[in-house]
C-alpha cells in the first residue's frame, strides 16, 4: 500500500497493491473555487457522469471512478497482437467445435448422437421456432460473428489499415459480445451430461473437446481487448485530440453540468455545442468515432425499462407454472416444470448442479426483476442513499443476465440427444417459449436502462468536490 499527498497541488494519491489485476488507483484533485475555464482532455464516467481528466493507466493498474467505483480502464499488455492471435485460433476451432459430433448416448443398445449445431436446431423440430431461433443466434451465429469481428478489427489495427468499416465492426462487436453465449452453452453441456449420466452410456467425441477449447479461446479473446486503446487507434490520435480538447468550467462536477455528452458505446466525450456539427442519420446525431446515436441520456430509458420489467413479471408466471419439458418413457408421458427439474437433481443427490439450475433459472431472474424495480423506484422517489451499492447491483444484474439461458440450452441439448424412439424421448413444452421471453425481457431492461439517471437524483452539493483523476503512480 502506498499513500502520498502533494499539498501544493492538492493531489491525494492512493494505491493498493495486490495481485497484478487487483491494483486500484484513486487520485483526487481538490476543487478550485473560481469559475475560470480550463482547457484539458476530459472524459465522463459512463456509470455516474462524474467529470474526470483523461489518464492512461500503467500496466497492471486499474483506473476506477472515485464516485461510483466503476472500472474505467485496465490496460491489457500487447492487447492487439494477443486478441488477433486468440481470435484467429478461435475461428479455426469454431467449425469443428460446432459441426463435429459432440457426444453419443446409448440406452438399451440404441445409440443417438448430435453435434452442437444440430442441437441448436433441435427446437425448430419441436414446434418452438422462436426458442430455436434464439438458441441458434446466441449459441452459433453471435459467437461466430463476435470472433470474426474481433479478428478483422485486431487484424486491421495490427496491419495499420485505415478502413471505414473498422469502427463499425468494433461497434457491432461491443453490441453482440453479451449475446454470444458459448460459455453458458458449455455449462449447459455439463448439466446435460450429469442429467443423463445415470440413464445412458455417454461417449464423448472430438466436437466436445473442440468446444471446450473454443469457449476458453472466446473468453480469453474478449478479456484481452483493451477497448479504450482500440477506439483510440481506430479514431487516430490527431483527430481524437482535435475533438477532445475543449473548455470546461472548473465549477462543473458532472458531464451534464459541463455540457458534455458521452457516447454509450465507445465512450467518446463531446461538448453539446459541437454536436450540431456532427453527421446525422434520420435526424439523430451520430458519434464521430463509432457512428452510434449520441444523446445526453438514453431516450425513454425509464419507461422502456419499466415496460420490459412488467412484461418479464407477467411472463414469469406461465414460465414457472407450465411444463417446460415433456419426457416419454416406455410410452408413458410426464411433464416437468422448471422446479421439477431442480427437485430431480436434489433427489438424485446432484446438489451442486441442482443449485446451479436453481440459481440460473429461478434466483437470477428474480434478483434481476426485484433489483431493477428497486433502482427504478429509487429514481422515481429520489432515494439518494446507497447509490454506490445500487450501481454495483446494476452492474451485477448486467453481468449475470445471460446466465439464465442455461435451462434453455439444456432443453435444446436433451431434445437433440434423447431420441430413443419407444424407449425414451424428450421434447420441449410451452413454458420454454415463456421462459426465453423472460430472459430476453430482463436483458433488454438492463440494456435500456441508463444508470446515470440514478446518480442524477443526487443534488449537486452532495457530489464530492471536483473529484478528478489526472495522474497515477508509476509503480505501486
Ligand atoms: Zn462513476
Ligand atoms: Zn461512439
Amino acid at each position: 500500500m502506498i499513500r502520498g499527498t502533494a499539498a501544493r497541488t492538492g493531489i491525494i494519491i492512493q494505491g493498493c497493491t495486490g495481485s497484478l489485476y487487483q491494483v486500484a488507483i484513486r487520485i483526487h484533485i481538490l476543487s478550485t473555487t473560481s469559475a475560470t475555464k480550463q482547457t484539458k482532455t476530459f472524459t465522463v464516467c459512463p456509470g455516474c457522469d462524474l467529470l474526470l481528466h483523461e489518464i492512461q493507466p500503467t500496466p497492471g493498474h486499474t483506473v476506477v471512478c472515485p464516485r461510483c467505483h466503476r472500472r474505467l480502464h485496465r490496460e491489457q499488455p500487447d492487447s492487439i497482437r494477443r486478441t488477433l492471435a486468440i481470435a484467429a485460433s478461435g475461428m479455426l476451432l469454431f467449425l469443428p467445435a460446432n459441426f463435429l459430433p459432440l457426444m453419443n448416448l446409448a440406452v438399451l443398445g440404441r445409440r443417438t448422437g448430435s453435434s452442437l449445431f444440430t442441437a441448436s436446431l433441435s427446437m425448430f423440430g419441436q414446434g418452438q421456432p422462436f426458442v430455436g431461433l434464439i438458441v441458434l443466434l446466441t449459441g452459433f451465429v453471435f459467437p461466430l460473428l463476435t470472433l470474426s469481428l474481433l479478428f478483422w478489427v485486431s487484424a486491421g489495427l495490427f496491419m495499420g489499415w485505415k478502413a471505414r468499416w473498422m469502427p463499425d465492426f468494433m461497434r457491432w462487436y461491443q453490441h453482440l459480445s453479451d449475446w454470444a453465449m458459448t460459455d453458458v452453452y458449455l455449462i449447459g453441456v455439463f448439466v446435460t451430461i450429469i442429467k443423463m449420466n445415470h440413464t445412458a452410456d455417454i461417449h464423448f467425441n472430438t466436437g466436445f473437446f473442440c468446444f471446450i477449447g473454443l469457449v476458453m479461446l472466446t473468453v480469453a479473446a474478449q478479456a484481452s481487448v483493451d477497448k479504450p486503446l482500440f477506439w483510440e487507434l481506430l479514431e487516430g490520435k490527431e483527430k481524437g485530440r482535435q475533438l477532445q480538447e475543449y473548455s470546461v468550467s472548473t465549477l462543473a462536477r458532472t458531464g451534464k453540468e459541463a455540457g458534455l455528452v458521452l457516447c454509450h458505446t465507445c465512450h467518446k466525450t463531446l461538448p453539446a455545442s459541437l454536436l450540431a456539427q456532427q453527421r446525422r442519420h434520420h435526424g439523430n446525431i451520430l458519434c464521430p468515432r463509432c457512428g452510434e446515436i449520441m444523446h445526453p441520456r438514453k431516450q425513454g430509458s425509464i419507461n422502456r425499462t419499466w415496460a420490459f420489467i412488467c412484461t418479464a413479471i407477467i411472463l414469469s408466471l406461465p414460465a414457472n407454472l407450465m411444463p417446460i419439458m415433456e419426457v416419454e418413457f416406455f410410452g408413458q408421458s410426464t411433464t416437468n416444470t422448471i422446479m421439477d427439474g431442480i427437485i430431480f437433481f436434489f433427489q438424485e443427490g446432484s446438489y451442486g448442479i441442482g443449485l446451479i439450475i436453481l440459481t440460473a433459472s429461478i434466483l437470477v431472474p428474480l434478483f434481476k426483476i426485484t433489483g431493477m424495480i428497486l433502482i427504478l423506484l429509487s429514481i422515481r422517489y429520489n432515494w439518494t442513499s446507497w447509490l454506490r451499492h445500487k450501481s454495483f447491483m446494476f452492474r451485477f444484474i448486467e453481468f449475470i443476465g445471460r446466465w439464465s439461458m442455461l435451462d434453455i440450452f439444456v432443453i435444446a441439448l436433451l431434445c437433440a440427444l434423447v431420441q430413443f424412439g419407444y424407449i425414451s424421448t424428450i421434447s420441449a413444452a410451452p413454458a420454454a417459449l415463456y421462459f426465453t421471453c423472460v430472459v430476453l425481457c430482463t436483458m433488454f431492461a438492463a440494456i435500456s436502462f441508463d444508470l446515470r439517471l440514478l446518480w442524477d437524483t443526487e443534488t449537486t452539493d452532495r457530489i464530492p468536490a471536483r473529484q478528478t483523476i489526472n495522474s497515477y503512480p508509476t509503480s505501486p
